[in-house]
Formats: structure tokens, sequence, C-alpha cells
């Protein structure tokens, strides 16, 4: 018996043989669905088929991260069915090069009928024939679209009302009479031919396939698909914009903040190795900047039960370091980035080059507190992600700028945990899955521009959430900055005056 699962089959509610037996059809190859197909195979969906007529390109970008190694002029979907196999073994998985261009071949391509359909294209022609198909089918479509700052989800319902149209024959002549026509409003021309890129493909990719599994296997009756249209932009101060119901006006997110510019050489240190940590790597590998130092720190090995949601990991990684496994496949991904895997804790005393930024991505609170204090004496922005098994939330700490790690009780919490684990020598196994850990890695990496420069991104002071019950998806809640950081310093002044003893005035302004 695989201990792949162990982890997610703690959950409360969780049905492992629901997702074995389920089909879901994913249109598109491109980086959505390299990013939801592989979200799906850590949760162990059993049956996969990837419809897209693309090839791979021989100029390969990051982006692309699972066609990485792949001959220029292959099928996409045949390649991700490659990669996808190798990952999870267990799971039926077919890559079909073919592109739907009308709504009537669809019956005889998708062979049995799918539980859902996710679309993962930009493309208006596609998502009207699977809107189509879903609602002369009873199945539910879930719709991706993405370009560099921008991301949108839509869940559809089945209508039992539905007739497709008689003349829904799709040309480009047609295309705005036959939108008109469409009782929803959420297949819109703005992505049309624009490019999928990393991390908002990383992040709709992973809030697509959580609602692939709310119609799979819900976890309770609280645990429901949305009922709309989700937005992020990353330029927009408010982040997120939600449409609920079917027809309300068509809307955007605002772009008031200036271009997002990663610096030419970026310097990060990421704390853990595990399930955020793998999914931070990932998008560190597929971000914007152009050259990328990263120290990775983590002690523990790879073990079977991290593979439903450590992504970066493969079954020959079993007894390996973390920080060399993850390290290899960042590497693999972007050339451009140099990794340096520390198999160690990260401590107080660890000596480095100052970063530009570093990521918490532990469980723990007590590395949390201690990363937190470096920063704040420092004087280094801090990003740390937590999870449980329904819901993430990031906090950034920007010096001068915003709230540190106090946001989440951070001092209170690591005591609690110190003394928990100085009374129990029982060490509790917590339920985790991938899509909390995945959402927290990529929210994280898409925080450090905005953390490198305040002034036009800004970072948000207070915490970026999200959970499976929020009918929101996700929240942006601001607190106000907290002056930890100057206490700190005015301590660390006082006892070091004490030290020098006799201390004169000019001291402590050094
Ligand atoms: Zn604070």
């Amino acid at each position: 018996m695989s201990d792949r699962y162990d982890r997610q089959e703690r959950i409360e509610g969780w049905d492992q043989t629901k997702l074995e037996t389920a089909y879901v059809a994913v249109v598109g190859a491109g980086p959505v669905a390299q990013a939801a197909t592989l979200c799906m195979a850590g949760l162990g969906v059993g049956e996969l088929r990837i419809f897209d007529n693309a090839r791979v390109s021989s100029n390969y970008l990051p982006s692309n991260f699972q066609m990485r190694g792949a001959k220029p002029g292959e099928s996409m979907a045949k390649v991700l069915e490659q990669r996808l196999q190798k990952f999870n073994p267990i799971m039926k998985i077919k890559g079909l090069h073919w592109k739907f261009d009308q709504h009537y071949f669809a019956d005889a391509v998708f062979g049995r009928k799918p539980d859902v359909v996710l679309d993962c294209t930009n493309d208006p022609y596609q998502e009207l024939i699977l809107y189509a198909y879903g609602q002369a089918n009873g199945i539910p479509v879930v719709n991706t679209s993405a370009n560099e700052n921008k991301y949108e989800l839509a869940v559809l319902m089945p209508d039992r009302n539905f007739k497709v149209p008689e003349d829904f024959y799709l040309d480009d002549t047609s295309l705005e009479k036959v939108l008109a026509k469409i009782p929803y409003d959420y297949i819109q021309a703005k992505f049309r031919g624009e490019d999928q890129k990393g991390l908002a493909s990383l992040m709709v990719g992973g809030l697509a396939t959580d609602q692939v599994r709310k119609f799979i296997m819900p976890l309770d009756e609280a645990d429901r698909p949305l009922r709309g249209i989700f937005r992020y932009n990353e330029l927009s101060k408010d982040r997120i914009q939600l449409q609920l119901g079917s027809k309300a006006p068509i809307g955007d997110v605002s772009s008031a903040l200036s271009k997002i510019v990663w610096p030419d050489e970026l310097n990060i240190v990421i704390v853990g190795a595990g399930s955020i940590g793998n999914s931070a790597g990932l998008a560190l590998a597929v971000s914007g900047g152009s050259t990328i130092n990263a120290h990775i720190f983590d002690k523990d090995e790879v073990e079977e039960v991290n593979l439903n949601r450590q992504v970066l990991f493969k079954m020959s990684d079993i007894g390996r370091n973390k920080v060399d496994a993850l390290a290899q496949t960042m590497n693999e991904i972007n050339g451009n980035i140099n990794v340096f895997p520390h198999p160690e804790f990260f401590t107080a005393d660890t000596k480095l080059p100052k970063p530009d930024a570093i990521l918490v991505c532990t469980d723990s609170f007590r590395s949390r507190k201690l990363v937190n204090d470096y920063a704040k004496l420092h004087g280094i922005p801090l990003i740390s992600g937590g999870t449980n098994f329904s819901s993430f939330d990031v906090v950034n700490y920007v010096p001068g700028t915003t709230r540190c790690l106090c946001e989440i009780d951070v001092d209170v919490n690591a005591e609690k945990e110190a003394e928990a684990a100085r009374h129990s020598c029982i060490h509790v196994v917590e339920p985790s899955v991938i899509i909390p850990n995945w959402l927290a890695g990529v929210q994280m990496v898409m925080q450090i521009p905005h953390a490198l420069s305040p002034a036009d991104h800004d970072p948000v002071s207070g915490r970026i959430t999200g959970s499976i019950y929020s009918p929101n998806l996700m929240n942006v809640q601001r607190k106000p900055i907290c002056d930890c950081a100057d206490k700190m310093q005015k301590q660390k002044k006082r006892s070091t005056r004490k030290k020098r003893k006799p201390a004169s005035s000019s001291t402590a302004s050094a």
C-alpha cells in the first residue's frame, strides 16, 4: 500500500476513492494547464485527458516549466502527459494533440463524459465550445484565463434550460454575435492572444484545481464551488475583485500601480524545502528575475508521504536531502537560477551575504520567530507563508513600511509551540494537502517585487489569506504598521551600552 496520499487522507471528509475514480478533461497544455495538472497529480485524480494542438517552442521559457528538456516541435499535450506520468505513475493520463474548433466534435474526443471540464486556454472560441458542451451535457466547466499580471477564474454550473444556439458555428465574424447570446458574461475576449506567464498561471492553476476537487469530492456541505468570477490583478491596490452571480456587469480590477519590475539580480534565502518551499522554489524559478541566487535551508530528506504536495520531488528522490532535490529541479526549470543548498537549520548565527528578502516556508512558529527577529535586526524584507489543510496566509514584513510577523502573534505562538514540545514526546502528524501550500508559496514569490520597491508596489501591511471555505476564495486584510523593530533596536542599544560601560552618549546613535 502506497503512502503517497497518507497526509491528505487524514483530512476529515476526505475520500481518495472519489478522486481516484474521477475523470477530468483539461483543455490547453500551456502554463495554466501545466500548473493545474501538476496540482491534480498531487491530489491523485484518477484519469486526466489533456487537449492541445500546440507544439513545444524552440525558445523555451521557464513559464512552460513542464516542457523543460522537451524537443522543439513535440506535441505539448503529449510531453505534459509523460511529465505527469513520471511524477505520479498511479494516474491514467492521456495527452491528445487536438484543438476544439467546433463544438460537435467534443463528445467523440472526450470519450466517456468527464466529471468536470477544466478550460486552461485564453482562447474565447474554445471557451465558448466548452461552455456549450458543459451546458448541453450537464457537466460543470471551470474556466481560467491569465496573462503576466492578471488572472481570472469562473465556474459554470450546468443549466438544464440551456440550448446550444442553432447557428453556433464559430468563425471570426460570428464570435461577437455568439458572445452576446451567452447568458454568462464570463467568456470575454480580453485575454485573447495574450501569453500566459509564470506566477499568475501558477496561482490560477492551483485555485482552479481546488474548484475541480469541490465537484468531485467536497469535504462537507460548506465546501462549495465558487458562484461567479474571481479576478486578480497584481497591479491593483485591491488585488482582488469578485463578481458573484451570473449576470453582473463586466468588470475589471483597476491597474493603479506601476509596472512590476524584477531586479536584474535577486538574492533570496528560502527557509524550508517542504510543501511551501517546493511551490515557492517553483515560483521563483518561473518568476521574472533574470539572475537569481537562492540559498535554501532544510535538514530533512524526501519521504514518500511528501509526494502528494511537494511537487518538485519525484519517486527517485526518496532518501535524498530535500534541498539537493529541490535545487536540481529549480535548475532544470531555469538555467539562470543559482541554487545553494544548505542541508541544515537556518539560525541566528547563519553567515550569508545580506539577501534582498527571506522567504519563510516552514510550518514552525519557532523558526518563523527566529527569522522575524533576524529580519527586524538586520532590516531585511521577510515574506512568510503559513497553511493548514484548508487555508493559507502570507504576511510580509517590509522594514519601515509594513507590520512584522506580530500580525500572526509569532512570539506567543512560538512559545506555545516550545511549551507543547517540552510536554510531549509524541510527534503529531498534521494532515496536509497540496493546494493551500501551493497557493502560499506562489503568493509569497508574487510579493517579492512589492517588498523590494514598496513605494511603487504597495506591499500589503497585514496579510493575504485564502480558504477553501471562503466565498471570496482570497482576501486582503490590511493592518497598521507596528513598532516591533524600533523596540528591538532600542533594546539592543541598551544592552550594548550596559556591556560597554561606561557608556558615552555618542554610542547611542551608532
Ligand atoms: Zn510587529
